[in-house]
């Protein structure tokens, strides 16, 4: 481990632990694992970038998006470039803001400005940051046009634009309307700000002994850390046990799919975290229209039906059925639709077979993470049109092998490196619990200590989510060297 690392982690790591009021003493009974666990699969950057520091590969790179998975390749790819020509296309002074905290601060653990990152005090320096935006990307010319800097072309493109929350898909919604009429949604920094005290006015009016309805939706399409809707909900339960409130509130989850987590034992678990705090579910509902004034969600729930028994399939036919279903909410907590940012989805970076259907998200091979038809363009992060793994914690896992594999393309070598799916979602079960959920594209459970119960909520895992990644994330990942 270099030694800037470590100084870097530790000032950052104190000062956090400082503001929760949580002693050194304290921090270290628990890091003899949890220091280790901080280190969670580590990549394998610092003796990559080592192997490969002195790569003479020439060219220039454009990475499109300046976020989580830019900045970091940015900074990893000068580390192993001797001559790097490197140039970030990235409208946002704010980028590398900390999105996981978004939970924390509309659970009230973590205020607004704990998350933020000034996207110019984590960009290398060698690098030249262009603050703008693509609106069009041209891969067959090898250029991207920006909306005030002109055409830019490139030899080598990096796609890292995140993706696109869209409200409006949901009639009646938009994303102004967060924070009013009782509609709170974590995707946004401002959003999960005003969360907070959308969640505040549920908890005080359950206590005041108003029966309250607390309703929480997962839509139908891809989304970034897909635990996301249920900590909220988790959150919202805690706040109102804190409160001696929690008997007059009903809490219910409707996502659009048929269970709680792709990974089975994962599921269960969480099934039975819901029935030991009496939170309730419904499954196959889908959120198509809210009346705010009247504090109404409307849903599509959707079914099959047994038919006909069909000769010969030697089997029922299944027909699928639907109905709108109305339900008042105190407090209702959206997940919007997501896809790619719609300048990709209309462009020929993204799937071709009717990118609709896929969300508009770039072809790229799902080990990799080069484009399936331009060679010399490769995605990471949210905008990647991989099966699963929209999070910072894939991110991490994706840089080394996407930068691995487009030097060995700028070298004239085939792309070697394989990312094989690998993300973890820490989820928040409470104020003081998480459930360290890691997996890969075999939907199997990947824990990093096998010997653990993965399926187990734990403090210790708490406290590496809210105290330990954070600096983690700015000290090591953006760096490109965790
Ligand atoms: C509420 C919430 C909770 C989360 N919890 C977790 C968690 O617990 N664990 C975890 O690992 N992950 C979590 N995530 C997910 C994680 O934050 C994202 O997966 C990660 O930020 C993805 O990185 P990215 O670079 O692909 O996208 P982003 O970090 O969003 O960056 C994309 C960047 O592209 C820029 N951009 C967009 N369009 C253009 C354009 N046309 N031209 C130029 N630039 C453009 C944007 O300004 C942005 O800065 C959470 C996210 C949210 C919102």
């Amino acid at each position: 481990m270099q030694q800037d690392r470590i100084e870097g982690f530790s000032e950052a790591l104190e000062a956090e632990l400082k503001r929760h009021g949580i002693s050194r003493r304290d921090a270290l009974k628990l890091a003899g694992l949890s220091g280790a666990a901080f280190m969670l699969n580590p990549t394998k950057s610092d003796a990559a970038t080592k192997a490969h520091a002195s790569s003479k590969a020439k060219g220039k790179i454009v990475i499109v998006g300046g976020g989580a998975a830019g900045c970091t390749m940015a900074n990893y790819l000068v580390k192993k470039l001797s001559n790097p020509d490197i140039t970030v296309i990235e409208p946002d002074p704010q980028s590398v803001s900390y999105q996981p905290g978004q939970t924390l601060i509309a659970g009230g653990v973590y205020k607004p400005e704990d998350i933020l990152g000034e996207t110019k005090e984590y960009l290398p320096k060698e690098a030249k940051w262009i603050q703008d935006i693509v609106v069009e990307f041209d891969p067959e010319k090898n250029q991207v046009a920006t909306s005030k800097n002109g055409v830019i072309s490139y030899d080598y493109l990096i796609v890292a634009v995140g993706l696109q929350l869209n409200y409006s898909d949901i009639k009646g919604v938009t994303k102004e309307m967060i924070g009013t009429n009782g509609i709170g949604s974590i995707y946004f920094k401002e959003g999960a700000k005003k969360t907070w005290q959308i969640l505040q006015e549920f908890v005080a009016k359950a206590k005041s002994g108003q029966k309250v309805n607390g309703v929480f939706t997962h839509p139908g399409t891809p989304i970034k850390c897909g635990g996301a809707p249920k900590k909220i909900m988790y959150l919202t339960h805690d706040r109102l046990v804190e409160a001696k409130a929690r008997e007059n509130a009903t809490l219910t989850f409707y996502p659009n799919g048929g269970n709680m987590f792709g990974v089975p034992e994962y599921h269960e678990a969480i099934v039975n975290q819901y029935k030991a705090r009496d939170m309730k579910w419904h499954y196959k509902h889908d959120l198509i229209e809210v009346d705010s004034s009247a504090k109404i969600a409307k849903f599509n729930h959707h079914y099959l039906v047994q038919g006909e028994w069909d000769e010969d399939l030697e089997e029922y036919d299944m027909i699928p059925q639907s109905e709108v279903i109305e339900i008042p909410y105190d407090f209702l907590h959206i997940t919007p639709p997501m896809s790619a940012p719609d300048v990709v989805g209309k462009s020929l970076l993204s799937w071709q077979r009717g990118s609709a259907a896929v969300g508009g998200w770039v072809e790229v091979d799902k080990n990799t993470l080069q484009h399936a038809r331009f060679p010399n363009v490769f995605a990471l992060g949210d905008v990647a049109g991989i099966p699963m793994g929209k999070t910072g914690g894939s991110v991490r896992k994706q840089y080394t092998v996407c930068g691995d594999n487009l030097v060995a393309v700028m070298e004239g070598k085939e792309p070697k490196e394989s990312y094989e799916g690998y993300t973890v979602c820490p989820l928040i079960t409470g104020i003081g619990t998480v459930m360290m959920a890691e997996f890969d594209y075999t939907a199997k459970m990947t824990p990093s200590f096998p010997l653990l119960d993965p399926t187990k909520e734990r403090w210790m895992w708490w406290f590496l989510k809210v105290y330990m990644l954070k600096p983690m994330y700015f000290h090591g990942m953006l760096k490109g060297r965790a």
